[in-house]
């Protein structure tokens, strides 16, 4: 049967019928093992009850009105989002795309509020800030932009985990008004920069009046082991985007602002008809209460650790391992060879895995995976990786 979907995704041939927790059933009732969330968004895991819950009693009472009305539940929202992040203020948006939308946006007003006509924004190599014109511009990655000039302009590109080049980005170029940068690099590799990096880009930023920006969609809502991956250098950006895991599965985006860069956009300036809508808004309510009441911020530490100790362990002595590398439960494991075709074959073994920059398999489990599902992960994957770098690598 022909598909009347735009052929925008190569689509594994799979169809997921239900969820419950890292566990999904395909539509011939096969069970699987996810070790992706559908890419870093279903951290509670499938059909967590306090979402499932939150979503029904919000809509039996409202679902939409409009952002020309107050809308308590985003009111609520946006209390706890600054509370766990140190934060200012909120634009609530649709997806991740939007929210960077939104910190771009106001970057360029921060800049021409400075009297800058033309500013521009520090961007890396390898990022990946979503696929609007502005966002797509914005990443690091030709793939992406590939049949879309003329891209949108005012970014600067520089390696990333390179502070010297960030350093002589600023010093050539006057129209500088911020840097945008992931913590970890998602879509580039599982890339983790250096213990300092986001210290040192503050300090930037402080020095040279310049909005530190990041990027949360991917590591934040504990992903990594702490509510924002940011947390972990005791730094606090002035703006910060999330998106994926924030509705656990309902869409909602968020732009996060702090000091100067939360009175930069006022009314008129920016909105979205769905944008923190009651439905969105109550199902992240939820979900930032399960993250606490579950404790599962720690235990994306404990089980990071546990995981990429275990593979470390079992796939020592193969020398087609590059790098092991996670923070939490954001997990890279380096090939020395590209390796897509590994998650076909972790289909075959009704395991979800991703395979990123080519040769980084990634692991992006829910945070709920529990301690026998940990075990089939960690013996399904190792089994796997053994068997294809000894045939297909050499
Ligand atoms: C997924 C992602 C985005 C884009 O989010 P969408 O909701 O798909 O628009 C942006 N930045 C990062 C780091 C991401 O991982």
């Amino acid at each position: 049967m022909t598909s009347h979907i735009m052929p925008t995704y190569q689509r594994l041939p799979v169809t997921f019928a239900r969820g419950q927790g890292a566990w999904l059933w395909d539509d011939n009732n096969n069970r699987y093992l996810d070790a992706l969330s559908g890419i870093a968004v279903c951290n509670l895991g499938h059909a967590h009850p306090a979402v499932h819950k939150a979503i029904c009693a919000q809509s039996e009472k409202l679902l939409h009105t409009s952002n020309i009305y107050g809308i308590a539940v985003q009111e609520q929202l946006a209390d706890k989002l600054i509370e766990k992040s140190g934060m200012d203020n909120v634009f609530f948006s649709n997806s991740g795309a939007e929210a960077n939308e939104a910190a771009i946006k106001l970057a360029r007003k921060y800049g021409h509020e400075r009297g800058i006509d033309s500013p521009a924004i520090i961007v890396m190599e390898k990022s990946f800030h979503g696929r609007t014109m502005a966002t797509l511009s914005a990443t690091g990655n030709a793939k992406v932009q590939q049949g879309f000039a003329p891209l949108v302009t005012g970014f600067v590109r520089v390696p990333y985990n390179d502070i010297p080049a960030i350093e002589q980005a600023i010093s050539d170029n006057n129209n500088i008004v911020a840097i945008l940068v992931e913590p970890i690099q998602g879509e580039g590799g599982v890339n983790i920069p250096a213990d300092d990096y986001l210290n040192q880009i503050r300090a930037l930023c402080d020095e040279h009046e310049l909005l530190m920006m990041l990027d949360e969609i991917q590591t934040g809502i504990g992903r990594t082991g702490e509510f924002l991956c940011f947390q972990h250098n005791g730094i606090i950006p002035d703006v910060c985007t999330l998106a994926k895991a924030l509705g656990n599965g309902v869409p909602i985006g968020a732009c996060l602002a702090r000091g100067k860069a939360a009175t930069i956009l006022t009314a008129g300036n920016h909105g979205s008809t769905f944008g923190g809508n009651l439905l969105a808004c109550s199902a992240a309510l939820a979900v930032l209460a399960t993250l606490d009441a579950e404790n599962l911020i720690e235990q994306a530490e404990l089980k990071g650790q546990q995981i990429a100790k275990a593979l470390s362990r079992i796939l020592q002595k193969n020398t087609h391992i590059v790098d092991i590398r996670h923070k939490g439960l954001m997990i890279g494991i380096e090939l020395d060879k590209p390796c897509a075709e590994l998650v076909t074959l972790a289909l075959h073994k009704r395991l979800l895995i991703n395979v990123t920059n080519e040769k980084t398999i990634r692991l992006l489990p829910p945070l709920v995976i529990d301690a026998e599902q940990i075990q089939q992960l960690i013996d399904t994957l190792a089994a796997l990786i053994q068997e294809y770098t000894r045939s297909a690598v050499n």
